[in-house]
């Protein structure tokens, strides 16, 4: 199976260049990228797709999420984060079985790939039914069952599951499928459970994927609790040791920025769960300037309330100006790398989210036809800040088009849309 895009204006950004080209990817990687490529003779089995007029990007990638919470999107907004929590997410959650994480999987899967997000990290339970639903539509992702080990029981019962699924998933799905240990945050998991969590990720050789310092409430009790902020309470347990990825790290000091870039900890901002949630501003441009792996996600759909990566790009740009009063902050390009390039660093990937010979074939082709990508001054900055998630017309993954015209090869949406309907009111009705 070989593709070949013809005409397409290709964003590249390592050069930092948008020209128009040709792409040809045999199997699952970018084989060959020029002016132009001949093809002579065609073989049979070479899909062409014409580009002309089309805006080819590296796909997005969502560095933190619980795709399965599209269930729980719109039940319950503006509350308190606690009241929000204790009355309707727990309560839904806890009558959560795994067909429901299935078919609420595949919902947040249609909303990613229709919106150009073909890699995403997720955390949450009934991580096999996640994992299917990865395996049928053909997206890429990085997984983890969540850990929570206020009770020792909970947190054994949580290791040993998330044992067992790395052993039957890692590498799976021809690759797409990773895996990680995930603790949920140094709040919800002891000291020692960490140290068992540590040894174990450094035995299994996946990396950790954790919430770290999201709220001024967690800070207050890692300070009361251990006498330190959240980062350097990690790093004195010997978190770091191990490739981490950090979500949200919304509060955290100039000392622990350099803990964070010393250890390449994957730093995943959150913008509009953190507004929404009112937990604060993370200090992005900082982490940058100071060579922190920053990446960006949506965090679950019930605190976005979407997935869509756009979006989330070009909010993640806005509140860095508006908070540093200063307009260079975030700009077009560097929020274009942290929803690809940089994104796919920081979650440990090293052949993802950049158009390169030799990288995965993971592409997205932005039909740029409506009004708001004319004039063409500048293509970086119209995807930056003029590009909707709904423009993305086709999606290539692992060198498979699971997406054409809109159109998804592998799923069936209308079915997906029904079932994660009829579950999600049935979960929080009760
Ligand atoms: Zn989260």
């Amino acid at each position: 199976m070989s593709i070949l895009i013809k005409n397409v204006v290709m964003l590249d950004l390592i050069n930092h260049e948008a020209a128009e080209k040709d792409i040809f990817i045999e199997k699952d990687r970018i084989s060959q990228i020029a002016s132009k490529i001949n093809l002579s003779p065609l073989t049979a089995n070479t899909t062409i797709i014409d580009g002309k007029g089309k805006i080819a990007l590296p796909g997005l990638v969502n560095g933190h999420t619980h795709v399965a919470m599209t269930l729980f999107r719109g039940a319950a907004d503006d509350l308190p984060l606690m009241d929000w929590l204790n009355n309707v997410i727990w309560p839904s959650e806890s009558r959560l079985k795994g067909e429901d994480v299935y078919w609420g999987s595949l919902l947040g899967i249609v909303e990613m790939l229709k919106s150009g997000t073909t890699t995403f990290c997720d955390m949450y339970f009934f991580m096999d039914e996640v994992a299917r639903a990865v395996e049928e539509s053909g997206i890429r992702a990085l997984l983890s069952r969540g850990m929570v080990a206020l009770d020792p029981v909970n947190g054994e019962k949580g290791l040993k599951e998330s044992g067992e699924f790395i052993k039957n998933w890692q590498g799976k799905a021809s690759g797409r499928i990773t895996t990680a240990l995930a603790p949920h945050a140094p709040y919800t998991c002891p000291p020692e459970f960490l140290k068992e969590v540590i040894s174990e990720a450094k035995k299994l050789g996946v990396p950790i994927h954790i919430h770290i310092s999201e709220t001024l409430d967690e800070i207050k009790i890692i300070k009361e609790k251990y006498g330190t902020t959240p980062v350097r309470h990690l790093e004195n347990l010997g978190l770091f040791e191990v490739k981490t990825i950090g979500a949200h790290l919304v509060h955290v000091d100039d000392e622990e920025i350099e803990i964070l870039k010393r250890y390449r900890v994957g730093a995943i901002h959150n913008p509009q769960s953190n507004m929404k949630l009112a937990s604060g501003i993370a200090p992005v441009q900082k982490m940058l300037e100071r060579g922190v792996l920053v990446g960006l996600g949506t965090d679950g759909a019930a605190s976005n309330n979407d997935l869509d990566m756009f979006e989330e790009l070009r909010t993640a740009s806005y509140l860095q100006k508006v908070s540093t009063m200063n307009s260079q902050a975030l700009n077009a390009k560097t929020s274009l790398e942290i929803a690809t390039l940089l994104g796919a660093k920081a979650l440990g990937f090293e052949d993802i989210g950049a158009i390169k010979e030799g990288y995965k074939a993971d592409i997205i082709l932005v039909d740029a036809n409506e009004t708001y990508y004319y004039p063409r001054h500048n293509v970086f900055n119209l995807l930056a800040y003029s590009a909707k998630g709904a423009d993305v017309e086709t999606v290539i993954i692992d060198g498979e088009i699971v997406m054409k015209n809109r159109e998804l090869t592998r799923i069936d949406e209308e079915k997906i849309k029904f079932e994660a309907n009829k579950r999600g009111i049935q979960l929080v009705a009760g």
